[in-house]
């Protein structure tokens, strides 16, 4: 690229082509002050604080939108720039009310900092009455004082270049010029999602947290990562006197540049709730009794050692965490298969994800996605199926609105329910639930046609009429997709729940699979498959073995030489696998097989039918540990209060297998403890292993354990974590040497179409099928965000939506309660019309609480993973008073 020299100040510099001078300056250090310049937003120009002043002409221009031409001499702090940049903030100040001690945003308020290092006092303007009425707002998140809002436009921008959501431009001109939402609305009337990334970018107090505990200073901040979903934000915790004060996203380095989302700007305070577990408590008489941690882990390890001894090993499982870190993971399955020498240990990957992890590793080698969601944003046709990113995922959905209107992405979205992706497709394809996986290997038949390859036997024996029989799905809608997909290799083919959570939700994957290799959009920079996970770290509780199937790093628990080596490096080898997944060892629960149980971070009987609830109360001993009372810990024998994620040290490993630091920015509350250190002194009791010293210690000998990760430490994952394994460059279209990506020209057997069924029998009894569907304000099984107090504020309750038709006929209208019946369980909810939706099918929004629907669930798995049913249920729909 060509280089530009240029003076800055009298000293030579030279910057490339294309470059603003406050680019320039920045890059050598120089400051210029902006108040609307955000380095994640267009250049705008609007509050003209970043004058220089250009000694040719003598001419004042804005840094931040003049580029860079050869031969320029730029003053950045010349009399005539320092007078200017004067007047233009006093005349802000003559607008703005002189009301900083009162103001949220206090110290740090851009304009008033500023202003002082201008060394401006007094404003000798006269003052300018702000014109514009305060707003009353009922939504929990945000405060909007426009009175203090300086025009600088940076709400606006991030609403639209950023989240793509347009809730926000300007209203009117001249003084009473503002941003506001469409009509002016309150933002809970308009299309905001409460997101906060305005608020976080505000340089003053017109945008700011309502409700927050300490206005002001704050002691300290602390990079960690969101504890929400699989994406992996990076955010600052602000904390004072040991509580969370507030999350502002981290920028610098992170897959979410200056946005987050709802649950993880407003949804962390769910540490402080009066209801964590605040002390061990071993079950006494049949009452739970506070201990000390001495006593409870005697407990735990000689009762769990009594039961080795007596029934055997196997009588023994475990069930990690797809909320807990690499490290915790990784000593809970030591704990497991070298402490007790069992092989019985899974985690809450068994509730969905499992499937595509299965499918991934028997097909690809790789598990995870198989590009960064940075590269997402480049892809040039992008396929949603199963999945509601917008709501589950949202820094995901912003990389895919980006694409689309930014850059001329072609999207397709599969998906019954209208929601923003939908609106912004080229194609909507609206299969019925459960048809997902059969709707993928039709199109990708058609793709196969398209691109004229010498396509497998068995697909070019299947018809595409009957693969879509019973879809809804429309072959020349399909067609279409299919014409899109082949036009380019830069596929990003991203999958969530609807896909993976079915019947055949490991088949219905592998299908997806056949549809990438056709496309030749794996192992390519800007195309590539996204699983969406549904934990924080899904990806990595996986990677460290907390599989029935694997060991850490996948190594098949069967191998004897995968055992051998990590047995030289514990001393001693882990029992042989597979062992009893989460589905098996309920069943063996049931049949008094199973004696003992030990749960880590996981809701079980939230997530579970009655069925498996009355297996797991047969246990001889059930330990949990946990930061709430949960449903499971309300049949334990012993619970141990755990850490939260601002209370400890880990790494979590996102959906784009980044591996990332989180950070202890407050103590635990009462006697709680971090996991690792329970595992640590359990592993000490039973297994006499020496105690780990800390977080990092772990890391060490995961990287030993796992050698593929030997290049991953704590110092290495300080700027933007560290890709495991390494991704490719980012220049789109280029290959991406994967490394264990096995694709090659490795050919994707037949789909075994027999397994794509709903989940439970089809009885005339219950005429409607029921889907669980995501929202961006409840998580998981509710246990945090069902305490976090603002998601709660807004979405306590869950609902269901329902075509206007079904509630006609039983005589009820909008927002009346409706009664859901299946053969476990019912629930009344209250019902939202939407027409797009059949009248046999019911969409499940959860509230805060999350859980709610797990009455209705009946029991059952996959064939091909385990996979325990948990996304659709037969239902009848009733008045509640019938
Ligand atoms: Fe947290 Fe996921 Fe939201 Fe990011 S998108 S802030 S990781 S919940």
């Amino acid at each position: 690229m060509e280089t530009v020299a240029i003076t800055l100040d009298g000293v030579p510099v030279s910057g490339r082509q294309g470059m603003t001078i406050l680019e320039l300056a920045q890059e050598v250090g120089l400051k210029i002050p902006t108040l609307c310049h955000d380095p994640c937003l267009k250049p705008f120009g609007a509050c003209r604080v970043c004058l220089v002043e250009d000694e040719a002409t003598q001419r004042l221009v804005a840094a931040c939108v003049t580029p860079i031409s050869s031969g320029m001499k730029i003053r950045t702090n010349s009399d005539a720039v320092v007078k200017a940049r004067k007047v233009i903030l006093k005349l802000m100040l003559a607008n703005h009310p002189e009301s900083c001690l009162v103001c949220d945003k206090g110290n740090r308020c851009e304009l008033r900092k500023l202003s002082a290092e201008l060394g401006i006092g007094l404003v000798d303007y006269d003052r300018m009455p702000s014109q514009i009425k305060s707003i009353q707002e009922a939504n929990p998140f945000v405060l909007r004082d426009m009175s203090k809002c300086i025009l600088c436009g940076k709400c606006i921008r991030a609403d639209q270049e950023l989240v793509v959501v347009g809730a926000l431009d300007y209203l009117h001109r001249g003084f009473s010029s503002r941003p506001a939402t469409f009509l002016d609305n309150p933002l809970e009337r308009s299309e905001c999602t409460f997101c906060g990334t305005c608020v976080a970018i505000c340089p003053t107090g017109a945008l700011a947290e309502k409700g927050r505990v300490h206005p002001g200073t704050v002691s300290h901040k602390v990079a960690t990562t969101c504890s929400y979903c699989g994406c992996g934000c990076s955010v600052w915790v602000h904390v004072r006197e040991n509580r969370l004060v507030e999350v502002s996203p981290k920028k610098e380095g992170s897959v979410n540049r200056a946005t987050l989302c709802v649950r993880g700007h407003y949804g962390g305070d769910y540490l402080h709730h009066k209801e964590r577990l605040l002390r061990p408590q071993i079950r006494k008489d049949g009452e739970m009794v506070p201990v000390s941690w001495k006593e409870a882990l005697e407990e735990v390890a000689g009762k769990l050692l009594d039961i080795a001894a007596l029934y055997g090993p196997t009588s023994i499982g475990f069930f990690g965490s797809i909320q807990c870190t690499n490290e915790e993971n990784y000593l809970f399955q030591k704990l497991a298969r070298m402490g007790l020498a069992t092989p019985n240990i899974d985690n809450g990957a068994r509730f969905g994800p499992i499937s595509g992890i299965l499918a991934m590793e028997e097909e690809l080698g790789v598990t995870g996605s198989t590009s960064s969601l940075d590269e997402l944003e480049f892809a040039k046709a992008i396929l949603v199926v199963g999945a509601q990113p917008s709501e589950s995922h949202p820094v995901a959905s912003y990389a895919i609105k980006r694409a689309v209107k930014q850059r001329g992405a072609s999207l397709i979205y599969m998906g019954l329910l209208r929601d923003p992706l939908s609106q912004m497709a080229k194609a909507w394809i609206r299969p019925y639930p459960g048809t997902e996986g059969r709707v993928i290997v039709a199109l990708w038949k058609l793709v196969s046609g398209k691109k004229k390859t010498a396509g497998e036997k068995w697909l070019e024996e299947l018809h595409v009429g009957a693969l879509l029989q019973g879809s809804m799905v429309d072959e020349h809608a399909l067609e279409e997709a299919a014409s899109i997909l082949s036009s380019t290799r830069q596929c990003a083919l991203v999958y969530g729940r609807g896909l993976y959570g079915n019947g055949g939700g490991k088949e219905s994957v592998r299908a997806l699979l056949g549809l990438a290799k056709e496309l030749g959009c794996i192992g390519l920079a800007g195309g590539g498959i996204y699983p969406l996970d549904r934990g924080a770290n899904t990806q990595g509780a996986c990677d460290m073995g907390t599989l029935a199937e694997f060991l850490p790093g996948y190594r098949p628990a069967w191998d004897p030489d995968a055992r051998r080596l990590i047995g030289r490096i514990w001393g001693k080898e882990p029992p042989p696998g597979p062992g009893m997944t989460l589905a098996q060892m309920i069943e063996a629960a049931s049949t008094g097989q199973l004696k003992a149980l030990y749960v880590m971070g996981e809701d079980l009987l939230g997530n579970l039918p009655k069925i498996a609830r009355e297996a797991l109360s047969h246990l001889e001993f059930l330990v949990v540990q946990e930061i709430f009372p949960t449903s499971t810990t309300g049949i334990a024998h012993v619970v141990l209060p755990a850490a939260g994620f601002l209370e400890k040290d880990g790494t979590y490993t996102s959906l784009e297998r980044r591996i990332q630091r989180i950070r202890a920015a407050c103590s635990p509350p009462g006697g709680a403890k971090p996991d690792c250190w329970i595992i640590s002194a359990l592993l000490n009791r039973i297994g006499q292993v020496p105690h780990y010293d800390s977080a990092a210690d772990v890391m060490g000998e995961i990287r030993q354990v796992i050698p593929e990760m030997g290049g991953v430490s704590y110092s290495g994952m300080e700027l933007q974590g560290i890709f495991w394994p390494c991704l490719g460059g980012k220049e789109t279209g280029e290959e991406v040497p994967l490394p264990g990506l096995a694709f090659g020209d490795k050919i994707i057997g037949p789909i075994d179409l027999s397994m794509m069924t709903l989940p439970v029998s089809s009885e005339n009894a219950f005429p409607q099928v029921a889907v669980l569907g995501d929202s961006l304000f409840s998580w998981g099984s509710g246990v945090r965000s069902g305490r976090a107090s603002k998601l709660w504020a807004y979405n306590g309750s869950a609902k269901a939506l329902v075509n206007p038709s079904l509630l006609k006929e039983l005589g009820l209208k909008e927002g009346d309660p409706i009664r859901l019946v299946s053969k476990e369980g019912q629930l009344v909810v209250k019902a939202v019309e939407r027409r797009e939706l059949p009248h046999s099918v019911v969409w499940l929004i959860p509230g805060a609480r999350g859980s709610e629907f797990s009455t209705l669930l009946e029991w059952g798995w996959d064939r091909g993973s385990f996979q325990l049913w948990g996304s659709c249920a037969r239902v009848k729909v009733e008045r509640p008073d019938q």
